[in-house]
């Protein structure tokens, strides 16, 4: 059963979108190699309090952190750690708030430094399907135009979709229905109707679509070990066009992140 938000619901999520993202925007300020991904952490749970707000990851579940932060061959969930970023990785970081009951959660992945070619093609497609997904988010539509939206963009690419994990509504609780796959049929899926609230978040990776879930529980690997890029946006579900409540604007006109 998926509730459309209110208008007043869909401002607390707005509010939790903008800062999401400046959060974001904080933590790409200092992506370089030499950097630790704990450093990262830090960073993103500092500016979220002092905004007032709580990062609803850390304790999610037992997760420690703050942010997700999954290196390469890591998808999502990845740990902070002691890790050093070195030149030619990229860091994907996931970041939730908490602001008067609802929820904010966007993410995006960095390159460290310089990348290859190949590794830079995969975070420009895994971004713009996205975009692609967003573009289908429109009152009428199914869950599973997004998911085609999606998957026919990054394979047409030669990339894959990750099949297990796929973005989902947002509201007062920080994984609500409907679930929103990367992949799918047109015209398949729960309907979607005006002032619904949703995470779209593609999960591309450079090889075979396989993933493993590390001993820990958490970490989501790609099996051949290749890249993995993941965006996420939340948006609003409108006639005609949906619109964003997180944007990666604070990131890529204000940050040190060259396009
Ligand atoms: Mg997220
Ligand atoms: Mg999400």
């Amino acid at each position: 059963m998926v509730r459309p938000k209110t208008e007043e619901e869909i401002e607390l999520l707005r509010i939790n979108g903008q800062l999401v993202s400046r959060t974001l925007a904080e933590v790409g300020k200092i992506v370089a190699p030499g950097v630790t991904t704990l450093e990262l952490d830090r960073v993103a749970e500092t500016f979220i309090r002092d905004n007032g707000a709580i990062p609803s990851f850390k304790g999610f579940e037992g997760f420690p952190s703050a942010l997700c932060i999954s290196v390469n061959d890591v998808v999502v969930h990845g740990f902070p750690s002691d890790y050093v970023l070195k030149e030619g990785d990229i860091v994907s970081v996931d970041c939730g708030t908490l602001y008067k009951g609802y929820n904010g959660d966007s993410a995006y992945t960095f390159p460290v430094g310089e990348v290859d070619a190949e590794t830079r093609k995969l975070l420009d497609v895994t971004k713009a399907s996205l975009y692609k997904g967003i573009e289908a988010a429109v009152a009428g539509n199914r869950t599973g135009d997004i998911g085609h939206a999606v998957q026919s963009y990054a394979e047409s690419f030669g990339f894959s979709v990750v099949r297990e994990l796929e973005g989902h509504g947002l509201g007062t609780e920080m994984h609500e229905d409907p679930g929103v796959p990367n992949y799918g049929r047109q015209g398949h899926g729960t309907k979607l109707l005006e002032g619904m609230t949703i995470c779209i978040e593609p999960m591309i990776c450079a090889g075979g679509r396989g993933v493993y879930l590390a001993r820990n529980g958490w970490a989501v690997h790609t099996s051949d070990h290749r890249n993995a890029a993941h965006y996420e946006l939340t948006v609003v579900v409108r006639k005609g066009k949906a619109e964003q409540l997180s944007t990666f604007d604070f990131i890529e006109k204000d940050g040190n992140i060259k396009f």
